[in-house]
């Protein structure tokens, strides 16, 4: 028939309703009071002992109930013990029970035993009135009020239909709809009421989730009224706006907001502005707000109704990510200078924002190149190699950084451009103070090393030349100062244009020459110190240009190395040269130089082993030259092909001895035959003794690592004999005995030599030198 309150709604609600059964004492004593003076009259009127026994019955229960709801009033029910609420439901039961019994009864005893019209009439309004009370008080509790209108009409209906009349018949059958009546009307208020308070209970709700949401989430919200105040601001924003300008937002303008923020500093003027200008537009606009170095923020402002939002999201980390892409594309890993590109950007918006000037200011670009880093990689390891270049780097900034853009080009290349007024004296100076930084030794690891570099700069006016051409004639200048040895400076001259220009030209012609037999070979005798005999001749290449003349090797070898035709050279050098040795005496063997980059292609032995096939020489007639710079540029390489080419029988020599580290490491380490002393060491010996004593001790080095030693450079009788007489040198080599010569011209020196008697040599020298 009905549905238990405690099943039929949430437990919330059920647990207030139970409450509100309790709630209302006043209204509880005001129904009471109606009935036990109603009662009361009946029994003063009547005199009828049952309404004396009601009165009694009302004033003890109104007793009951009173202390009933008392009690309840101590306890706390929790809303979701539903369990301590059925109990106190039940308890209101029996009382509402009980006290509908009594109003029963009552009105029974008015219709069916007393019979006295105004007790009847009394009896009736109050019972009525009060159930009018109950439905208003009880509606929530279903069975309770069901139970209370059941007695009540079940009282009246049975003393009206004893009666005997069909008036009261009548009366007792509207006892029904009112029944129902009743139920319906409570269940209509307990709908509306539940409605309405579920209703505020779900806004709250959606309120705090709402609350919870805002404040959990990534991104920081604000939301301006239509007339620009803070209204709404999670957890995000205020920490934001508190670093922007402590306050209290809430409630107030955004626009003081961003007073008080631009006021501070922390806001730079442009994004302010920014702000302030999407605030309201319909579409929706993007500003980078940047908090400090750490925390930037990308804030969307979007505007509908007159509202706008600001949504604040984190992109620290994205532009950090970002900023690290841009250095890593702009800098040089090592060093942290700019890299070349970088270095290029910079320079040519420098540039440009000098074109548009009428200046006559200058703009100075240095190469600065580390001498011999690749000996100090190789030497000393890669770590040490890059400390050095780390070290380096930061000597030049510390030299030039406050005015000068620095940047690392590649390898042990770095580059410095200036502007501004630049006179030679200035660039010079420039130039000595890279020197001079370069001049104490790098502590690098434990290691002290000293270090020199080569500096090749250009000053041109600030509107003459462009970045490219600047660093066209850097590099020429770098160039001749390399040419020049080590720890040098130069400045561009135009004559090294030209010298450039003639440069590009033999190397677009040397191709054609190589392949159109442009070149031919001279061979200088290498002559024994004690027989004065030849013993072998060094092949040298060389090239007679139809128009520029006869160009030496010192010129065209390099050019060959950079064009990568070297390779060429030497193949065609080591066939004619093996060919031409086949002609001569058994004892006369043939030296044939190699550069670094033979070393480096890695075909030595088997361009080698080519010719002696060709032309059939037995491998002890071939030695091969190479000189001590590109031994140390190829060292891996050289240690592999030596070993192979001594074990064929054939000799190496390493040519050049003095000229470049002079280190006798190499020579310990790599499989050399012979020694070549340079001739700088010849030069002097006949007016310098010590001079005389360096080449000695020079050549005894050599001799006690069983070495065959040569002296370069004889050019005079005094030279001979004193290098037959203070040294252990064991053949020589130079003008003195014949210059390089034609094939058939040496041919005959060769025999001529081989024929005469020791002391004719001088005669020879002075017959075909
Ligand atoms: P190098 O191997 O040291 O050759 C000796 C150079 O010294 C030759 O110069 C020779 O003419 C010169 N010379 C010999 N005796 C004297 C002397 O008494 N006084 C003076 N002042 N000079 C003397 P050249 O022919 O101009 O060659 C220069 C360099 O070019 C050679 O030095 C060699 O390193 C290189 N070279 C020559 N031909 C070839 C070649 O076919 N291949 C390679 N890779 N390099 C070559
Ligand atoms: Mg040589
Ligand atoms: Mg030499």
């Amino acid at each position: 028939m009905f549905t238990p309150a405690r099943k039929s709604m949430p437990p919330i609600d059920y647990v207030s309703i139970v409450r509100s059964v309790y709630e209302n004492r006043r209204a509880m004593l005001l129904g009471a009071l109606v009935c036990i003076l109603g009662t009361l009259a009946g029994a003063v009127k009547t005199g009828s002992p049952i309404f004396w026994a009601l009165t009694a019955g009302f004033v003890l229960l109104t007793i009951y109930r009173y202390v009933d709801m008392t009690l309840f009033q101590r306890v706390e029910i929790r809303p979701s013990d539903i369990d301590t609420a059925a109990r106190w439901e039940l308890r209101a039961t029996y009382g509402a029970a009980a006290w509908a019994t009594l109003a029963g009864l009552w009105c029974f005893s008015c219709f069916a035993v007393v019979r006295d019209p105004s007790t009847e009439i009394i009896a009736m309004v109050a019972t009525i009135g009060c159930l009018v009370g109950i439905v208003a008080r009880n509606f929530g509790l279903d069975r309770m009020l069901t139970i209370q209108l059941g007695i009540v009409a079940a009282f009246v209906a049975i003393g009206l239909l004893l009666r005997n009349d069909p008036y009261h018949w009548v009366l007792a059958a509207f006892m029904l709809p009112m029944l129902v009546s009743y139920r319906f009307l409570a269940a209509d208020v307990r709908a509306i009421l539940l409605a309405a308070v579920h209703g505020r209970v779900e806004a709250s709700r959606l309120a705090d989730e709402l609350d919870t949401a805002l404040d959990t989430m990534q991104h920081g919200l604000c939301m301006l009224d239509k007339d620009g105040t803070i209204a709404v601001v999670n957890e995000r924003v205020l920490a934001i706006f508190a670093q922007l300008a402590p306050s209290d937002w809430q409630g107030k303008p955004f626009r003081d907001f961003i007073g008080a923020a631009m006021a501070s500093g922390t806001l730079a003027p442009d994004c302010a502005e920014e702000l302030l200008r999407s605030n309201g537009k319909h579409a929706a606009s993007k500003v980078m707000l940047r908090l400090d170095k750490e925390r930037n923020y990308e804030v969307t402002v979007s505007s509908d109704y007159g509202r706008t939002v600001l949504l604040f999201e984190d992109i620290s980390e994205r532009v950090k990510a970002a900023d690290r892409i841009t250095f890593m594309a702009r800098y040089d890993a090592l060093t942290g200078l700019p890299n070349r590109g970088y270095f290029t950007e910079q320079v040519e918006t420098d540039l440009a924002r000098w074109h548009n000037r009428q200046t006559t200011e200058m703009v100075t670009l240095m190469i600065i190149d580390v001498d011999d880093f690749k000996h100090v990689n190789d030497t000393q390891g890669h770590l040490i190699g890059d400390r050095l270049l780390i070290e380096a780097a930061e000597r030049l900034r510390q030299a030039l950084g406050d005015r000068s853009i620095i940047a690392r080009l590649g390898g042990d290349e770095f580059i410095v451009y200036r502007a501004g007024a630049q006179t030679d004296e200035q660039v010079m100076g420039d130039a000595h103070t890279v020197m001079a930084a370069f001049r104490a030794p790098f502590g690098l690891m434990g290691e002290h090393l000293s270090i020199n570099v080569s500096i090749g700069t250009v000053t041109s006016g600030i509107r003459d030349d462009d970045l490219s051409t600047l660093m066209t004639k850097a590099d020429l200048a770098l160039y001749k100062a390399k040419s020049r040895g080590k720890a040098q400076y130069q400045m561009f001259r135009d004559d090294m244009d030209v010298d450039y220009r003639y440069r590009q030209r033999l190397k677009a012609e040397l191709r054609e020459a190589i392949a159109g037999g442009g070149l031919s070979l001279a061979y200088q005798p290498v002559i024994d110190i004690k027989t004065k005999k030849v013993v072998g001749c060094e092949a040298l290449a060389r090239w007679h240009h139809p128009e520029l003349g006869t160009i030496p090797p010192s010129v065209f070898i390099p050019i060959a190395e950079e064009s990568g035709l070297v390779s060429e050279i030497s193949r065609w050098v080591l066939a004619t040269a093996t060919a031409e040795c086949q002609n001569w005496p058994e004892n006369v063997g043939v030296a044939v130089n190699i550069s670094a980059k033979d070393l480096r292609a890695g075909d030595v032995a088997q361009m080698v082993n080519t010719a002696l096939a060709s032309s059939g020489l037995p491998p002890h007639r071939l030695e091969i030259e190479v000189t001590e710079t590109a031994v140390i540029e190829e060292r891996e390489a050289a240690t592999l092909i030596f070993k192979t080419l001594t074990a064929q029988g054939i000799g190496i020599a390493l040519d050049d001895f003095g000229t470049g580290y002079s280190s006798l490491s190499y020579l310990q380490a790599l499989p050399f035959t012979k020694l070549k002393i340079d001739r700088s060491f010849v030069r002097d010996i006949a007016d310098s003794p010590r001079s005389l004593k360096l080449l000695s001790n020079v050549a005894q080095l050599g001799k006690d690592i069983g070495l065959t030693i040569t002296a370069e450079g004889i050019e005079t009788e005094e030279q001979l004999a004193l290098v037959a007489a203070h040294t252990n040198i064991d053949q020589i080599q130079g003008y003195l005995f014949g210059v390089p010569l034609p094939r058939r011209e040496v041919f005959e020196l060769i025999v001529r030599l081989s024929n005469a008697p020791p002391e004719s040599t001088a005669a020879s020298k002075r017959k075909h030198g």
